[in-house]
């Protein structure tokens, strides 16, 4: 419409043309990106109209938001190192505080995230001036483009795993192994998760976090996602082969040598938030049998639906692709793969891993997602319990039932029960986060890659004054 030559002489002949344009835009964009509403248009045209102080000063409204934002929680968090300054992890107070025991701050915040997620993913349109305050970040990759809800979610996760990470740093100053995991998350999540996907696009490249492996990247087989891939060139189908050989070689082998760690608490954007900004809620994940329970109701079948899922939408993948005459018949098992991506969309990726997984940190711990959502950690778990060489080992007559390692297991999982009883800690579900081991006084837990042999080591027998320590250990 812009580039037309036509001249409105009436203000209701341009509405008509303009809502025509808006309906032409939105099936082109249903049939490109398989979006069945308006939100992405409508989002469009309200960052296009927006008026007032903060289009004319983006620069300053970032400055007055993010940057004293980022500056106040420096300043908090590096003043409680000069007010601690001996190493040491200081959880003092955890249960006292209004933020971290459920109290009213938790709820405020919990109210806050949810809300948040739910405009994020359902009604972008009404957070446009938060875009807007990030233009001037956009504009830095090309010039002129602006901000979506995306890039700005995108700074919004960098930052906070950047400020909660520096906090991590100073908090686990003294253990090598948290030192590590956290730069290497906080790395994996602004070189991948963000810069490369920012920059591959630059390179008419897909902009995909070339980290992201099936079945959490859950549009692996889509048509255009494939599609895409296939559109740009040799390098774009390497990309491509390597998210197959990433989900189908590298996770299992690597679980294998290493449990599911390497990739949760190591290089997952998801395990990085909840690892720095979700620390200060590691202590409220259930740790009732229950909870263990629903936790395996939850992952599993969200693991079997990802796989239907991607069975369906990539057989209706590969009619389009090596048969064009078929579009149209997307259909497997009578099930549609448009509609089977759009519900596994919508309760899996927003409202699972986004609204509850993240959302729910002040109230559910910060690994909800991870614990019971997340198809990839479910894979990986199966792997992790049956063919690897991971296990917490546990120097059970050390222990003195303190707890601690329980009360800061994010995964939920009674690091107490098995220590007490010298037995080895081999859970799908454990992340390998390390805390349990870090929190513990006595020096009990230790996590290892060793032979299989010996790794399960079922003991029913609980540890007490009639039995011999050094027998025990040498039946092992
Ligand atoms: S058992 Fe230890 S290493 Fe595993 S998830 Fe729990 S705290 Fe982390
Ligand atoms: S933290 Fe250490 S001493 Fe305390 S219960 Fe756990 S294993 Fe035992």
């Amino acid at each position: 419409m812009y580039s037309s030559t036509k001249n409105y002489g009436k203000a209701a002949d341009f509405k008509n043309d303009f809502t025509n344009k808006i309906v032409d835009i939105n099936r082109s964009n249903a049939q490109e990106f398989l979006l069945y509403d308006n939100k992405y248009t409508k989002f469009d045209i309200a960052k296009a109209a927006v008026t007032g102080p903060l289009k004319e000063n983006k620069k300053g409204y970032l400055f007055l938001t993010f940057g004293l934002g980022i500056i106040g929680s420096l300043v908090f968090i590096i003043t409680g190192l000069f007010l601690e300054p001996i190493a040491g992890i200081k959880n003092n107070g955890i249960y006292l505080s209004e933020a971290t025991n459920r109290g009213w701050v938790a709820l405020f915040v919990f109210g806050f995230l949810v809300s948040f997620y739910i405009l994020l993913y359902f009604c972008p349109y009404y957070i446009v001036n938060w875009t807007n305050i990030v233009d001037p970040l956009k504009s830095m990759f090309k010039e002129g483009e602006r901000a979506s809800q995306w890039f700005l979610y995108g700074i919004l996760y960098c930052v906070s795993m950047i400020v909660m990470g520096i906090r991590m740093f100073i908090k686990y100053r003294h253990n090598s192994y948290q030192i590590v995991r956290t730069a290497s998350v906080l790395f994996f999540q602004i070189i991948f998760a963000f810069l490369l996907v920012e920059i591959l696009p630059l390179f008419d490249l897909p902009g995909v976090d070339l980290k992201n492996a099936w079945p959490l990247d859950y549009n692996f087989v889509t048509d255009w996602n494939v599609k895409q891939h296939l559109d740009a060139g040799h390098l774009g189908k390497f990309m491509f082969v390597w998210s197959v050989i990433l989900s189908l070689i590298v996770v299992p082998v690597m679980v294998y040598f290493y449990g599911k760690r390497w990739y949760c608490s190591w290089v997952c954007g998801c395990g990085g938030l909840a690892e720095t900004l979700g620390d200060p809620y590691r202590q409220l994940s259930d740790k009732r049998l229950i909870a263990w329970k629903i936790e395996r109701w939850t992952i599993y079948p969200i693991f079997v639906f990802a796989i239907i899922m991607t069975i369906v939408v990539g057989y209706n993948t590969y009619n389009i692709v090596y048969n064009p005459s078929n579009v149209g018949d997307s259909t497997l098992f009578g099930i549609n793969a448009y509609k089977i991506n759009e519900i596994y969309g919508f309760l899996i990726g927003s409202i699972f891993a986004g609204v509850i997984g993240t959302g729910f940190y002040p109230i559910l711990g910060n690994r909800t997602w991870c614990r019971f959502g997340c198809p990839l950690a479910a894979y990986m778990g199966i792997i992790q319990r049956f063919k690897s060489r991971f296990r917490i080992t546990t120097n059970g007559g050390q222990c003195i039932s303190c707890g601690n390692c329980s009360t800061y297991c994010e995964q939920g999982i009674d690091v107490r029960a098995y220590a007490q009883k010298g037995e080895n800690i081999v859970r799908a579900s454990c992340v390998g986060c390390g805390v349990c081991s870090a929190v513990c006084p006595r020096g009990v837990l230790k996590l290892e890659n060793a032979s299989e042999k010996g790794r399960i080591n079922p003991n029913e027998i609980l540890l007490g004054n009639d039995v011999n320590l050094m027998d025990l250990l040498n039946q092992k």
